[in-house]
């Protein structure tokens, strides 16, 4: 539990715990969320302490900033709870305490510690830490303590209470980061956190909606040992400082003896700021594993043991936390949403919340399993997270209403019964109207077709007119303007517009079929590999599918199966005149290959089409095969931008786009003239 701070001016445990806004007028909403509050706090932490955590981490720590938030002097801030602890493991004491650390959130409290450290050295008639300052990654993992004796690894012990946890060193021995010997003979008791990367999580841990973190915290302690093999440690600490002057020298002698360290890093208050910024800009993305901020220390050792400890929180030290990713709400309302594939996501509607700079009011809950898991109803306390600014989705649940999701038996959109595919329910309905919809969607879309709205297709499938997209092709200006409200100039542009978009390229085609997991990105993985004709995608097996780098064998097989339900389809569209264009015809770009990133002043995919439809290639990522990185500020220092350069490739605006493409059509002209 890294969140509690414990403020050397916070009033004494004993006081009581109303009367705690000091005279100042307070809602009574406020008043009984502030109780509420502190009286979870206190049984989150009591449970926590009995080994038996009902809450994550992160959901204890959006409770405890709240409550500061709304009363900063509550003495359960002050209080720091203990149990006994419960467990199967055997228990084991640690030889000195674990503490953990006060944090600040901000440049002003990194400041203002740094001065209370100043003051307090400054009494003592010891120099000043600001221009000494050590920092090292802060990973969100659990804590271990490690003991080597005789060189050899004897136990590692899990954090527990801070004073007795669990031994599950059985386990700790596989894991990554951790030498079974060492060079020094000395008794050693390290310390490090236990985290799953994010590579290992994708490859060894097939279920996408837990965190890496409980992940680990569930691998850690299971009793078969089953996983311990992929989570790594990474350590920070020697509980006995021997004579290690500085923290700099503590991390180098940890790496010397072959201990995986976090990253670090030594320089000025201002360094720290300056690199503070970096990692919540680019770098902390760019890692594979999660941190929450940065650990700030005084680097040398001599001042750390002058500012000492107080209650078992150095204050030579400090966690600079970034900015939460996490927030509680209430659910509101949960739906089964039917989507193009057939496929049904379930998405929680939330009281709003401001997540990363956005108003967050739909959550996934990605498939039944993981609804069935969180148990998750109306009602309920939510932890609704942001990772890496992609779409929200429900950490968990914090507290729960009682009235459990009910996981539906029939399709919300037509009635039809569901059908289980795994974890995820399915509508087989093909003339669902949330699966016509969808299907016409994802074809509009992947033509890029802007004059098509929402309202016009929903009108157009309710009319019979519809049903799949070949159907757009034999559609006539007429039967549009026969729809409410549409005038037939309208209704020729939307036609004219479907026409201008051929022919399509053969990725356009294949990511309009909206067949689940099978994007324009995909469909050009195909195309790479060689399948250029639609015939040679249709023939494809499974298997050769699997061997496309990029594509495993689940996705493979997905899109299998997909084509093979689409065959009929795919013939009629090119009766009805869509024949697809392999993408690198003859074009003024053939040979040449570009990638987007960020903000543009046009939409993606017409940005996209510019390129493709003069044979150049779009790809999805910096890779060495990458010639063009359009990206609106050239000189960024973003981490894709910082990657491009590293590989030779060219980084170019919009504007520079469309000179070079003007530049190599002239080019082309003469050759072919
Ligand atoms: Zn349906």
């Amino acid at each position: 539990m890294s969140g509690i701070e414990t403020s050397a001016n916070a009033p004494e445990p004993e006081s009581a715990v109303t009367q705690l806004e000091g005279g100042i007028e307070v809602d009574p909403r406020v008043r009984a969320r502030v109780e509420d509050l502190a009286s979870r706090v206190e049984r989150y932490r009591a449970s926590y302490y009995a080994g038996k955590p009902e809450i994550s981490d992160a959901a204890y720590d959006a409770l405890e900033d709240e409550l500061r938030a709304l009363a900063p002097a509550h003495p359960v801030l002050a209080r720091v709870g203990s149990g006994a602890l419960v467990t199967e493991w055997e228990k084991a004491r640690h030889e000195i305490p674990m503490g953990s650390l006060n944090k600040v959130t901000n440049d002003e409290e990194l400041r203002a510690w740094v001065l209370r450290c100043d003051e307090l050295l400054a009494k003592e008639g010891q120099s000043s830490i600001k221009n000494d300052l050590f920092v090292a990654e802060k990973l969100d993992g659990i804590s271990i303590e490690l003991v080597y004796r005789d060189g050899k690894l004897a136990d590692a012990i899990t954090r527990g209470d801070g004073f007795i946890g669990e031994r599950i060193t059985s386990n700790v021995a596989r894991m990554k980061g951790v030498p079974a010997r060492i060079a020094d003979k000395r008794p050693i008791s390290v310390r490090g956190e236990i985290i799953l990367c994010l590579s290992d999580m994708k490859k060894n841990f097939p279920i996408e909606y837990t965190s890496p973190r409980n992940t680990a915290a569930g691998t850690a302690k299971r009793f078969d040992g089953q996983g311990a093999e992929h989570l790594t440690v990474l350590f920070y600490d020697v509980a006995d400082h021997f004579d290690i002057p500085t923290e700099e020298a503590k991390f180098a002698w940890l790496r010397s003896l072959g201990f995986a360290t976090p990253h670090t890093a030594k320089g000025t208050v201002e360094d720290v700021l300056a690199l503070y910024g970096r990692y919540e800009k680019t770098l902390r993305a760019q890692l594979d594993y999660e941190i929450d901020g940065l650990v700030v220390y005084a680097c040398s050792m001599a001042a750390q043991t002058t500012l000492g400890e107080l209650n078992r929180r150095p204050r030579g030290a400090t966690a600079f936390k970034f900015s939460s990713p996490a927030k509680v709400s209430k659910v509101v309302e949960i739906r089964w949403d039917t989507g193009p594939s057939g496929r049904v996501t379930p998405v929680a509607i939330v009281e709003p919340v401001e997540l990363a700079g956005a108003t967050v009011q739909r959550a996934s809950l990605h498939n039944a399993g993981l609804v069935r898991a969180l148990g998750i109803g109306v009602g309920d306390e939510v932890l609704v997270s942001r990772r890496n600014d992609v779409i929200p989705y429900v950490e968990e649940v914090i507290e729960s209403a009682g009235h459990k999701a009910v996981v539906p038996e029939n399709c919300s959109t037509c009635g039809a019964p569901l059908s289980a595919e795994g974890e995820y329910l399915m509508c087989r309905n093909i003339a669902c109207t949330a699966v016509v919809e969808g299907r016409i969607h994802a074809w509009i879309d992947a033509i890029g077709a802007l004059e098509w709205g929402d309202k016009l297709i929903s009108q157009l499938v309710a009319a019979g007119k519809l049903r799949e997209p070949r159907d757009l092709y034999l559609l006539t200006w007429e039967d549009i303007a026969a729809l409410e409200r549409r005038g037939e100039k309208s209704a020729k542009k939307c036609i004219e517009q479907i026409k201008s978009r051929l022919p399509v390229t053969l990725p356009v085609f294949l990511a309009g079929l909206g067949i689940e997991g099978f994007a324009q990105q995909t469909a050009r993985l195909l195309v790479s590999a060689g399948l250029t004709t639609i015939d040679a995608v249709v023939a494809a097996t499974p298997e050769q599918l699997a061997s496309i780098s990029g594509l495993g064998p689940i996705k493979a097989a997905s899109i299998a199966r997909g084509l093979a339900a689409r065959k009929d389809e795919i013939e009629r569209l090119r009766q009805a005149g869509v024949e697809p264009t392999p993408p690198e015809a003859q074009g003024a770009l053939a040979g040449l290959t570009f990638c987007f990133t960020g903000s543009a002043t046009r939409p993606r995919g017409e940005l996209t089409r510019e390129i493709e439809s003069r044979g150049g290639r779009v790809l999805g990522s910096v890779t060495k095969e990458l010639q063009y990185l359009v990206i609106a500020d050239v000189n960024s220092t973003s981490s894709k931008a910082e990657k491009a350069r590293k590989l030779g490739t060219k980084l170019i605006n919009e504007d520079q786009m469309l000179e070079l493409i003007a530049d190599k059509e002239r080019e082309h002209a003469s050759k072919s003239g």
